[in-house]
Formats: structure tokens, C-alpha cells, sequence
């Protein structure tokens, strides 16, 4: 292993995505294992073993499902947060327009998800 992978046990940052789950979108809870790994770049599958589902380390990210390496979502999503345009964007960055489109959309759901949840799960005063 090199030293810039990640702590493959370290499952801190992940909570289950079942609404039906007690231990839903609670991280920390040791709930989660990693039962397999998938896909050329080895994505860890996640269960959750108090209600038993099973979902990708990347499911609830603008990443889930993505095609393109993680490197040009996140300069497109750089570019287009820093209110460069999609046309822009796309030539810069070197990806289709309408992939810029589409990115945007699967993050523009993750952040009003994760804004609800940062709301609802306010962090305690020190
Ligand atoms: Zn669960």
C-alpha cells in the first residue's frame, strides 16, 4: 500500500444510507463493514450490518456513478463554483458541455442533502 491511500479500515466519513435504518446517516457508529471491493479502481462496497444494506463507499457524493476520474469532476466543479461558465468550463477542464451540466446537477443535490442534514444535525457548542 502507498502512503497516500487511505486507511482502508477507517470508515469514519461513511453512515448508512437506509432511511429505514436506526443507525441511518450516523457516521462513527461502527456499523459499517467492507464485505467487497468493485470496479477497476477497487471502490469498497459498504454493508451496514445493523439493517443489512449494502451500498458504495461513493453513494450520497457527487462521485456515485461517475465516469470520469475524481480529479476533472472536482476541476469542474472548481471552475464552475468559481462562476466560470459551462461552455467555459467544459473547454478548460477538456469534458463535454453537457457533462459539466450534468455534474453540476448531481452536486447541486449533494449539497442541498448534505445542507439539510448540517441543519438538522447542528454541532454541539464547545
Ligand atoms: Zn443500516
Amino acid at each position: 500500500m502507498s502512503a497516500g491511500q487511505r486507511d482502508p479500515d477507517d470508515l469514519s466519513a461513511f453512515c448508512c444510507h437506509n432511511p429505514g435504518c436506526p443507525d441511518f446517516a450516523q457516521r462513527g457508529r461502527g456499523n459499517l463493514t467492507v464485505p467487497m471491493r468493485y470496479g477497476p479502481q477497487r471502490r469498497r462496497l459498504l454493508r451496514c450490518r445493523t439493517c443489512k444494506a449494502r451500498f458504495s463507499e461513493r453513494n450520497g457524493t457527487p462521485l456515485f456513478g461517475a465516469q470520469l476520474p475524481g480529479d476533472k469532476v472536482a476541476a469542474v466543479l472548481h471552475h464552475i463554483a468559481e462562476g466560470v461558465g459551462v461552455r467555459k468550463t467544459g473547454r478548460l477542464v477538456g469534458v463535454n458541455k453537457n457533462t459539466v451540466v450534468r455534474y453540476c446537477l448531481l452536486a447541486g443535490e449533494h449539497a442541498q442533502q448534505l445542507h439539510d442534514e448540517l441543519v438538522a444535525f447542528s454541532p454541539p457548542d464547545p
